[in-house]
């Protein structure tokens, strides 16, 4: 008979090996270019902002950071660099 204790700790290793390649797939989309490269800023132009890019990643949990697929680090749902795409491809004819 697996002691309770037991049955825990095979769970969670259990668990770690489901979600941490999870992980390792999120962590690989976010990008990887400076910002200064791409004359990133935390304020739109015009319509464009990152929160209506195809790139914008949103945060994976209520609070947490937003990415991109392009710039690295965080970047705000209101920001906007040269790499902007739209993300609704009605809008592009
Ligand atoms: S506008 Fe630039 S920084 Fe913002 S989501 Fe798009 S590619 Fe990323």
């Amino acid at each position: 008979m697996i002691a309770r204790r037991d049955l825990l700790a095979r769970l969670a290793a259990a668990a770690g090996l489901v979600f941490a390649p999870l992980g390792a797939v999120a962590r690989a989309a976010f990008g990887t270019l400076p910002k200064a490269a791409l004359h990133y800023r935390d304020e739109p132009l015009g319509e464009k902002s990152c929160v209506t890019c195809s790139h914008f990643l949103h945060a994976a949990a209520p609070g947490g950071a937003d990415h991109c697929t392009v710039v690295a680090g965080v970047v705000s749902p209101h920001g906007y660099c040269v790499a902007w795409q739209d993300r609704n491809p009605t809008n592009s004819c």
